[in-house]
């Protein structure tokens, strides 16, 4: 069997075509627009390369953005005023403050300082809970699972009373994705299990699972044997295996692997993801999606 391909790319144009309807319907009867802010705090390369393009996408949405960049040594008061100001600013619906901060900065106190109904990441402990107790209480879902759902679901996959495996335990995909799938609701109602480092027979978790999610960031963990025939396989993995000179620009790019075993996968599963151009392309996404979401909160409130 090869295995039908869900590719992020492809249903994230999808995606942002339907935001972007939205935004144009919502500009012409309320006349107003989502506002996104990203905060920046130094010069990481790879965090300005992330807020760019987060700013981008924004941009050609057509929503209000604003790509808020501090120099390194700004004071945790001053972000925290900083935030402030953004949690009052009608016209900001999305607050996002890039990660890693520098060590001088508590980051939990500045995550924490974010209006939760302005937490387009879905971080907040405020939105952790709320996506605990599931249904109408939901405002943000967390972009990566956010996204992964999306694909599960637009690939024509039924979650419905399926058994779920997801490999990992992190705060922003393993232990979010599994408490979405279990929900009470459409696109979840499936049976959940969620394995880690210390799970014994790890193997033999995964050979159940109709849909295997699989967020450990080890390459090729999940051997083709560990594949249930058909299942649907969301490689989450994102993991740098070396270098090469990309055809297009010319320049040393990474080589990345997921981690599943993708080649011989492919031939037992009955839908995979692709790294890249799986559920990596999702994120910023959903980010948007988000930040739609809080204007129409918004709008429902006033
Ligand atoms: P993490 O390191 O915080 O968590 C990894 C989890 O996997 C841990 O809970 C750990 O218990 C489990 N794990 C690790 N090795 C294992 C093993 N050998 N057997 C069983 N379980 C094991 O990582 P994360 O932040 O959840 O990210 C996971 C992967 O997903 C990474 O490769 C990351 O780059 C990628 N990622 C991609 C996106 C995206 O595409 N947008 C977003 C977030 C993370």
């Amino acid at each position: 069997m090869t295995a039908k391909l869900v590719k992020g790319t492809e249903i994230r144009e999808e995606i942002l075509k339907e935001i972007a309807e939205d935004v144009k319907k919502i500009k012409d009867e309320h006349g107003k627009v989502p506002g996104l802010v990203t905060i920046l705090v130094g010069e990481n390369p790879a965090s300005i390369s992330y807020v760019t393009a987060k700013i981008k996408t924004a941009k050609e949405l057509g929503f209000k953005e604003i790509q808020d960049n501090q120099p390194d040594d700004l004071a945790e008061e001053d972000l925290l005023a900083l935030i402030d100001k953004y949690n009052g600013d009608d016209t900001i619906h999305g607050i996002l403050v890039q990660l890693p901060l520098p060590k001088h900065v508590n980051e939990k106190r500045i995550l924490n300082a974010i209006d939760p109904d302005k937490d387009v990441d879905g971080f907040h402990p405020v939105n952790v809970g709320r996506l605990m107790i599931g249904g109408s209480e939901v405002k943000f879902l967390p972009c990566t699972p956010a996204g992964i759902q999306e694909m599960i679901v637009r690939a024509g996959v039924q979650t419905e009373g399926a058994e779920v495996v997801v490999v990992g335990r992190s705060n922003i995909v393993g232990k979010p994705i599994a408490n979405m799938l279990l929900q009470k609701g459409p696109g979840a109602n499936a049976t959940v299990t969620v394995v880690h480092t210390r799970t014994k027979d790890l193997a033999g978790h995964c050979k159940r699972a109709d849909i295997l999610v699989v967020a450990a960031g080890v390459p090729d963990l999940v051997k083709p044997e560990w594949i249930k025939p058909g299942a649907c396989v969301i490689d989450v993995g994102v993991n740098r295996v070396g270098e090469k000179i990309s055809e297009k620009t010319g320049k040393k790019i990474a080589i990345l692997k997921g981690d599943v075993d993708f080649d011989a996968a492919k031939e037992i599963a009955g839908y995979i993801t692709p790294v890249p151009g799986g559920v990596g392309p999702m994120t910023i996404t959903m980010l948007m999606k988000n930040t739609l979401a809080s204007l129409k909160f918004s709008l429902e409130k006033n």
